[in-house]
């Protein structure tokens, strides 16, 4: 991975600069000075910026407690137990998905984990027999995921997400540093990662696999949308499997939707 470079302290790299809040910066001016500043930190000191001096008590990580989640919140944990996690329950998640949550968190001390949830009044609006994930996935994606989830980040500044480059698809060449398009600052601190860094991290660490791993399950989401993954597939082949979708929208522009009519 090619964060493997000798390790620059949040302390060394931050302390020459002002907190965030005293720049007057357009947003994507200081994602690129972010990115510049701490593009020699490694993963854990990048990670100690943001949270205690860049976004202090301004930054959250939306985790989807998925295959390879476990990694990203031990980093977290790691830095700061008490950063905000914001978990999205869809409603549609594996039983499994669940429990690994509640098995993290208190494995990890993680003490803000937040599980939101989609609008029920939006649900029962668009969704009401709950089978729009087969016939409008994107618009399942959009009140299930999406909407919640913006509704969450109002009050932060910047988020962290544990999307990974190796994965392709609209992930390949991620940066560590981006925006998103209502000015927040997104935090990408695995986009350089490996497979063989995560499994690597796993073992150091003794950390527990999501229990569908085992079973063939290399990414997880919703259970009607996330299929087993066949020896030889990509690592996500299994979401969305026969369907022209591979994103659930949360790391997609939200003009989009507008765009195709979804904001209803
Ligand atoms: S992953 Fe599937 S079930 Fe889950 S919100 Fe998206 S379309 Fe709906």
């Amino acid at each position: 991975m090619s964060d493997a470079s000798p390790p620059v302290t949040a302390t060394q790299v931050a302390d020459s600069f002002a907190s965030v809040a005293d720049r007057p910066l357009s947003i994507a001016d200081e994602a690129s000075r972010l990115a510049d500043r701490y593009a020699e930190a490694d993963t854990l000191s990048l990670l100690d910026a943001m949270i205690h001096r860049e976004f202090p008590g301004r930054i959250v990580l939306v985790s989807s407690f998925g295959a390879e989640a476990a990694v990203l919140l031990h980093l977290v944990a790691t830095v700061e137990p008490a950063t905000p996690v914001l978990f999205i329950d869809t409603g549609k998640l594996f039983g499994e998905t669940l429990r690994y949550r509640d098995e993290l968190t208190a494995r990890l001390k993680l003490s803000d984990v937040r599980t939101i949830r989609p609008d029920a009044s939006r649900v029962e609006q668009a969704d009401a027999d709950g089978v729009l994930w087969y016939g409008n996935p994107d618009m399942c994606c959009y009140i299930r995921r999406v909407e919640p989830l913006q509704r969450a980040l109002k009050g932060f500044d910047a988020w962290i997400s544990g999307r990974k480059g190796f994965h392709g698809g609209e992930r390949q060449g991620l940066p560590r540093v981006e925006t998103d398009d209502e000015g927040r600052i997104k935090i990408n601190p695995l986009a350089y990662w490996q497979k063989v860094d995560i499994d690597d991290y796993f073992a150091r660490h003794g950390l527990p696999h999501h229990p569908l791993v085992a079973d063939g399950f290399l990414s997880i989401g919703c259970m009607p949308c996330t299929d087993r993954v066949a020896p030889g597939e990509d690592i996500r082949a299994g979401r969305w499997r026969g369907k022209n979708k591979s994103e659930c929208g949360i790391h997609l522009p939200v003009a989009r939707w507008k765009v195709d009519g979804f904001d209803i």
